[in-house]
């Protein structure tokens, strides 16, 4: 019993992170929204949610339900191709949906009073957790490779593929720079919200598709596996960094949006 304990756990560790940000990511991303939330939109999601649950408790939920609610699957992205200039999104949106839609059809349901209390809350879980993942750079772009999925890396000797990196070790890394949490859960002012919290899904996917083409297909090597170090960290920490920032940001204005007037 305890062996087979012991594989089911090795396993679970080696089971790729192949649905959006990682725990990791989904967690600061709904810290930092967290912060920038007006009092009544706090009192909704206070009201909405079970006691004891919290945006950051929930962000990771959509994950955890996949494998059994196969309908959300193409939820998590969209595959804009990295050499397409901006344009309409809905070609790159299959029938069963992509990331873009789900956000502004989530972001609806949320804000709809007459809906049950139940069809609120499940949207509120999505709406954070696709927000976030919409600004994850491999959740829009695409170079035939499914978001980098099929593309394999070796980082730090260890085997793995673009997404995959994307998802998890480089949150890691770029939440281990001197100075990050300061930096991310500064209160933003009222020029950057300007700035950042601005715009629509779309344009925050075309945005996400562009970081994509320079911050993580540009600069890798041309060999397969693609053997990456700290050069490559170095060059994608600050638009992690950044794209959290933005998907925090923008995650608060949506909710504000929905159930803080
Ligand atoms: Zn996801």
């Amino acid at each position: 019993m305890r062996s087979l304990f012991r594989v089911l756990a090795v396993s679970l560790l080696l089971l790729p992170a192949a649905f959006g940000w990682g725990r990791e990511g989904h967690r600061l991303i709904a810290s930092l929204a967290a912060l920038h939330l007006n009092a009544r939109a706090q009192a909704e999601i206070a009201r909405l949610l079970q006691p004891g649950e919290t945006l950051e408790s929930i962000a990771s939920w959509a994950d955890e339900i996949r494998p059994q609610r196969k309908e959300t699957s193409t939820w998590h992205y969209i595959n804009l191709p990295v050499a397409s200039p901006h344009g309409p999104w809905q070609p790159f949106c299959p029938a069963s949906g992509c990331v873009v839609r789900i956000v502004s059809e989530m972001q609806a349901r949320l804000a709809d009073r007459t809906q049950p209390a139940a069809a609120r809350a499940e949207a509120l879980k999505f709406l954070v957790h696709f927000t976030a993942d919409l600004h994850q750079p491999l959740h829009a772009g695409d170079r035939g490779d499914r978001g980098g999925n099929d593309l394999p890396v070796v980082f730090r000797n260890r085997p793995t593929n673009l997404h995959s990196l994307w998802d998890t070790p480089l949150v890691e890394r770029a939440a281990a720079q001197p100075g990050f949490r300061q930096r991310l859960f500064r209160k933003a002012g009222f020029f950057e919200r300007r700035r950042l919290q601005q715009g629509t899904p779309a344009g925050w996917a075309w945005q996400a598709h562009d970081v994509s083409r320079d911050a993580a297909y540009a600069p890798l090597p041309a060999a397969r596996p693609a053997v990456l170090g700290d050069d490559y960290v170095r060059t994608a920490a600050p638009a992690v960094e950044l794209q959290l920032r933005r998907a925090g940001l923008r995650l608060a204005r949506l909710l504000n949006d929905s159930l803080g007037r």
